[in-house]
């Protein structure tokens, strides 16, 4: 059976949890199941951290859990979950899954493609990815159910994987991602056999549906640690030809400075309880590569803005094949793209024009981030500071000034 662990040997704050939580695991307890806070949310709340999302782990069925709530909706083909909500606020009940049948349909390499059967508490933790990630809280208790030796590692602040790591990334490879993640984001070092097959099993990351790999990689660029985890990807060898994307952002001399700039203002955003556009993000990942394919048709002998729209084009449709770039993004990047060479158009009505763009400001803050990185002049982002700060008679004297 699993350590429990009272309130006095855990330390958990119960005011860092949410009251939506506590109303699901009571309600569900109220109608005779199990239920538990699983997974991430128990790892913060021992890290002293206000988790920012809960999920709940039952022996509920989907369907029990459902007519439990009023607004509670079925997801999920590959393993069904059940949506709770509370307005605005969401949150995710599992039932507690069994172990792989061993006729589990898997891909040629190994990954498993299906498993839909439902086990006990204990076959859930099992199949969780690391010690940390598989334990359990009981508000109405106050107790944690450890099975793997969580509480030890998130002492020693340890990544261990449950299980043979092997065997364990071949199941599902974008287990390598999260470590890597997680020990960027907690600052946590990953146990050494939970690391050593990283490098060698790390191509098995492309035969992964691209859109999970975006999933991750968007979680790993806005975990507030973008740099960290950037860092760390390397330092594992997972950046090598799996993820063209970081293929360019780390072995790019010229846009590696860019790129810094753009993860470090990411993070501050991130820390500062602000949003963070994905579009803005990606765009100025891939900024260096539209720049080098602009420069090579302007070479060619093509007019400027044809040039760099052949250029985003490019990108977009090798990215978009790669990474799954939703639609929405791609538009938000070619956008801010193309707003670039508007910035040098000063005179007469083009600054005013430009100011009205509806995505003037991430046009312009990624204006300030070339100027940081050294690509253009840094006079050019100044001028456009003042013009967008400045009344009616500063943006008129500055467009005179040009003369
Ligand atoms: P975060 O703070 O990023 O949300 P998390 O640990 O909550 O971290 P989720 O992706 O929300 O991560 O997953 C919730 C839980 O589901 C994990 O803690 C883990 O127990 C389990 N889990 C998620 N992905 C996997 C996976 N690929 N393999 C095994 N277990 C997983
Ligand atoms: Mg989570």
């Amino acid at each position: 059976g699993p350590v429990i662990l009272g309130p006095q040997q855990h330390g958990i704050d119960p005011k860092l949890l949410s009251n939506n939580a506590v109303r699901v695991t009571s309600t569900l307890q109220e109608a005779g199941f199990q239920a538990f806070v699983v997974g991430g949310a128990v790892r913060d709340l021992l890290l002293g951290v206000k988790p920012k999302d809960f999920d709940i782990a039952t022996n509920a069925t989907p369907e029990q859990v459902k007519r439990l709530f009023r607004r509670a909706f079925i997801i999920g083909k590959r393993f069904q979950i059940v949506h709770v909500m509370f307005g605005q606020d969401l949150l995710e009940v599992t039932t507690f899954r069994g172990p792989a049948v061993d006729n589990a349909p898997k891909d040629e390499h190994g990954r498993v493609l299906r498993d839909n059967t439902f086990g006990t508490q204990a076959e859930d933790a099992e199949r969780r990815d690391f010690t940390v990630n598989a334990m359990y809280y009981n508000p109405a208790t106050q107790e944690v159910l450890d099975y793997h030796g969580g509480i030890e590692d998130i002492r020693a602040k340890t990544l261990r994987i449950i299980g043979v790591p092997e065997a364990r990334y071949r199941e599902d490879p974008v287990r390598m991602l999260r470590v890597v993640r997680f020990a960027a984001k907690l600052q946590f070092t990953i146990e050494p056999h939970t690391a050593a097959p990283i490098r060698v099993m790390a191509p098995l990351i492309n035969n992964v549906p691209a859109a999970r790999v975006f999933d991750e990689m968007l979680k790993l660029l806005m975990s507030g640690q973008a740099l960290a985890c950037l860092q760390q990807l390397r330092k594992e060898g997972l950046h090598h030809g799996l993820l063209p994307l970081l293929d360019v952002v780390l072995e790019q001399p010229l846009g590696f400075k860019f790129v810094t700039l753009a993860l470090d203002s990411t993070d501050r955003r991130i820390h500062a309880g602000k949003t963070v556009s994905p579009g803005f993000l990606f765009a100025s990942l891939l900024w260096h590569q539209v720049l080098e394919k602009w420069n090579a048709y302007l070479a060619a002998g093509e007019f400027p803005i044809p040039a760099l729209h052949q250029a985003a084009d490019d990108v977009l449709d090798s990215q978009t094949e790669k990474l799954a770039l939703q639609r929405k993004i791609g538009s938000d990047m070619r956008d801010i793209w193309a707003m670039q060479p508007r910035f040098e158009r000063r005179t007469g009505k083009n600054p005013y024009k430009l100011l009205e763009h509806t995505r003037f400001r991430a046009g312009y803050d990624f204006l300030l981030l070339r100027c940081a990185s050294g690509e253009i002049d840094a006079e050019l982002g100044q001028w456009w500071t003042a013009f967008y700060e400045g009344d009616e008679t500063v943006r008129e004297n500055l467009v005179a000034g040009l003369h």
